[in-house]
């Protein structure tokens, strides 16, 4: 199993980081985050890193499908052929199918399986609201908006500044979950057609999430043998 290739999909809030983080934690599969090399991106000072922040912190859009490819060229070509994958946030739109897996092509890997995790509107915009994380070791925390006016900023692990993301406002999140509606939808309809979607509830704890993608991921191993 830790030599799959997995998409990670789910509207922001769902979840998506922390069942990337214990799939590395528990079967040592690599995490391969679109939104976070993106983000490191934008963060430059360059023509590109402008662009990138527009299109993500300022528009709430997407950015094109080309940019996606050559990051994933990059990011998948420094990994051991014989580890598995998580892709993160990548395809995102109907377009980005092919390219995504044409990229994987190139590495001889293909997808085995789409994880949709799934969650209400309203939880995830209640989510997103109480999303911070360390600006120094992106420890994650849940702060809710009654906590955090009297809440320590400040991380219980590095001492670092817990803040938001730039992109997390209500009406950001709102923007991105409009663009998650029409745009990744296709994407998840796809891999439901074709066999490879592994549907689970993210209203549940994190643990329970967990366990019902490995359970569903070893199902379909057993099916297919
Ligand atoms: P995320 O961290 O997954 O919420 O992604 C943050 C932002 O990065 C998104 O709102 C998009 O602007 C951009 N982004 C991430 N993945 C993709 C992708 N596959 N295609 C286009 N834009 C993306």
């Amino acid at each position: 199993m830790n030599k799959h290739n997995l998409i990670l999909l789910g509207p922001q809030g769902s979840g998506k980081s922390t069942q990337a983080k214990m799939l590395v934690q528990h079967l040592g599969m690599i995490h391969v985050d679109m939104g976070s090399a993106l983000r490191t991106i934008a963060k430059k000072d360059t023509y590109l890193g402008r662009q990138v922040n527009e299109i993500m912190n300022v528009r709430k859009e997407l950015v094109s499908d080309e940019l996606v490819s050559k990051i994933l060229h990059h990011v998948i070509g420094d990994i051991d052929d014989d580890q598995g994958i998580i892709l993160d946030g990548a395809p995102r739109k109907e377009s980005q199918i092919q390219s995504v897996e044409r990229v994987l092509a190139d590495y001889d890997r293909t997808i085995d399986k789409a994880i949709f995790i799934n969650i209400p509107t309203e939880v995830s915009v209640a989510r997103i609201a109480s999303r911070f994380a360390c600006s120094l070791c992106s420890k994650a925390y849940v702060i809710d908006a009654n906590e955090q006016l009297t809440h320590d900023l400040s991380c219980s692990e590095c001492g670092g500044q817990l803040e938001q993301r730039v992109d997390d406002t209500p009406e950001g999140v709102r923007k991105r979950l409009a663009v998650f509606a029409k745009e990744t939808t296709p994407v998840i309809e796809h891999y439901r057609a074709i066999g490879k979607l592994l549907e689970v509830d993210g209203t549940k704890t994190a643990e329970e999430i967990y366990h019902d993608i490995v359970a569903g991921i070893l199902a379909s191993i057993e099916e297919a043998k």
